[in-house]
């Protein structure tokens, strides 16, 4: 099942990518497997997956503990700053940072481990009441100061689009993300030079990848179903 999954998920990956004349090796994928048991991880790992997403600290420190050590851990979800100091070692990438508070205290944990974290921003496009993430015309003033903090990188932009029918009501939204992503980096802000795109997940991915994604989180088209109501909390922490 899990091997069939990621093997439909590779074909669709390199389809989009052929559609939009992209390389394959642009597009990164993350196995999203939050709430999946460490088994079923291990299942994955063994078909070669090294990329994982989870969206609760908790979570991600269990299963960093008891994985293998070659894996890239990628927080996805809402992180509160209390709880950055658990992650702060372990983490590959933060994909969801939405506020200046928040990067001051991954930037100060980051410190204390003597390393240099790398961040998405995450902009919340749709402006959904319900999502996280900073709105478009905040994005600039935000950069601009956590550019200064010198223990964060930022790598790029993320978002969480819409929960729609038709994936192609997606394709604004992830085309907007490209877009302030380009415009961002022509604004010759000291340290910003961002090349990530994070956007797309089991529903629209192929959507994403023609509009430049450069990562895709795909959690339920590999590992099937999380069998708890998840949709009303994505995200959150
Ligand atoms: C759960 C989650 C995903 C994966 O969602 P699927 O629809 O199962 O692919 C992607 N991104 C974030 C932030 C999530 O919380």
């Amino acid at each position: 099942m899990l091997k069939e999954n990621l093997k439909v998920v590779e074909s669709n990956i390199g389809a989009a990518c052929k559609k939009a004349n992209r390389k394959r090796e642009d597009v990164t994928l993350i196995s999203v497997s939050k709430t999946k048991p460490v088994e079923v991880l291990m299942e994955a790992y063994d078909l070669g997956v090294r990329v994982f997403g989870e969206n609760k600290v908790q979570e991600l420190v269990d299963k960093y503990e008891s994985m293998p050590k070659d894996i890239s851990w990628h927080m996805i979800g809402h992180l509160q700053t209390n709880k950055v100091k658990y992650i702060a070692d372990k983490v590959a990438l933060i994909h969801s940072v939405d506020s200046l508070k928040l990067a001051n205290t991954i930037n100060k944990e980051a410190k204390k481990h003597n390393r240099v974290i790398p961040i998405l921003i995450e902009v919340n496009v749709a402006k959904e009441e319900s999502k996280f993430g900073v709105y478009p015309e905040e994005l600039e003033e935000i950069l601009r100061e956590i550019a200064k903090l010198q223990n964060i990188s930022i790598k790029g932009l993320m978002t969480i689009a819409p929960n729609v029918a038709n994936p192609e009501e997606n394709r604004a939204v992830f085309s907007t993300l490209r877009k302030l992503l380009v415009d961002m980096n022509d604004k010759n802000i000291d340290n910003i030079h961002m090349r990530l795109l994070s956007m797309g997940m089991t529903g629209d991915y192929q959507v994403a990848i023609e509009e430049g994604a450069t990562m895709i989180r795909v959690g339920t088209g590999i590992f099937g179903e999380r069998n708890y109501f998840e949709k009303e909390t994505i995200g959150d922490n």
